[in-house]
């Protein structure tokens, strides 16, 4: 009787042991605070091209975790942890990102899903993942998978098809783009046999989806009349493209010189905000 009780008891307290184990390990999972990756991405494109310290709304408590998890690892001095992801807050994510042995456009200084979430490792969890997806061709030209589902919705909203002139990852292609097209979620779109009021038509339906689109004149880009569209929130998109989107969300035209936005006016909605509308 003593012998099976005592086993039962050593039995018992080996799983306790264990479960408890468990419970504490998701406990501490549970507890760590979340960066909401939607949010970083956009105040990334934003606050650089920002006239001010204004922070992106929404972003805040995000940009923080980020940044004192740069702090810590060294790439960014303490005096720039401040919520606003400015100019030397991409430069020391893009430096960390290197460090991670990444180049090229996967350290173009925006949080993408595997060095955020390794930046994050014990101290943060990555929530609102975005993930660009594979490079794919539509139309003769490379694009990834979210440009392509963004075209997509763009044409079904608009009822006709949408031509592309020029895709993504895509450098040297239109030297007037200024290295726009480098990176992903860039296209260019044909407005031939388009009139004015479908040019119009389809720069809205672009914008709905989540792309910060301009009709472009020969006289604003030295460059036969299309559209151009930047896939906003695109993790893989070029510098230039970065700032580009940053101009969208301030108002500006996206043009070197920062002019007004010619529209047409929309609420500006990334694709992942968008689908949850
Ligand atoms: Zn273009």
């Amino acid at each position: 009787m003593k012998l099976p009780s005592c086993a039962a008891a050593l039995a018992a307290a080996v799983l306790f042991t264990s479960l408890t184990g468990v419970s504490e390990a998701s406990a501490a999972a549970e507890a760590l605070p979340s960066v909401n990756m939607e949010a970083a991405v956009k105040a990334a494109q934003i606050d650089p091209r920002r006239p001010d310290s204004t922070l992106t709304p929404g972003a805040k408590a995000s940009v923080l975790l980020v940044e004192q998890a740069l702090r810590d690892r060294s790439f960014l001095d303490a005096k720039w942890v401040d919520g606003y992801f400015g100019t030397t807050t991409v430069a020391a994510y893009a430096k960390y990102q290197k460090s991670l042995g990444l180049s090229g456009l996967d350290a173009n200084g925006l949080p993408g899903k595997t060095s955020l979430t390794k930046l994050g490792a014990g101290r943060f969890k990555v929530t609102d993942v975005i993930d660009p997806g594979a490079r794919v061709s539509t139309g003769g030209f490379v694009v990834n998978a979210r440009t392509r589902s963004m075209l997509a919705e763009a044409r079904r909203l608009l009822g006709r098809d949408l031509k592309l002139d020029q895709g993504s990852y895509n450098p040297g292609g239109d030297p007037t783009s200024a290295g726009t097209h480098d990176g992903g979620g860039v296209v260019d779109i044909s407005v031939k046999g388009m009139n004015s009021a479908t040019r119009t038509a389809a720069v809205r339906a672009l914008r709905l989806v989540g792309f910060a689109a301009w009709l472009r004149s020969p006289q604003q880009d030295d460059w036969p009349w299309h559209i151009h569209a930047a896939a906003i929130s695109d993790t893989s998109l070029s510098g230039q493209a970065q700032h580009q989107i940053g101009d969208y969300y301030l108002g500006l035209n996206g043009l070197a010189g920062r002019g007004p936005d010619d529209g047409p006016k929309v609420t500006i909605r990334t694709w992942e905000e968008y689908q949850r509308r």
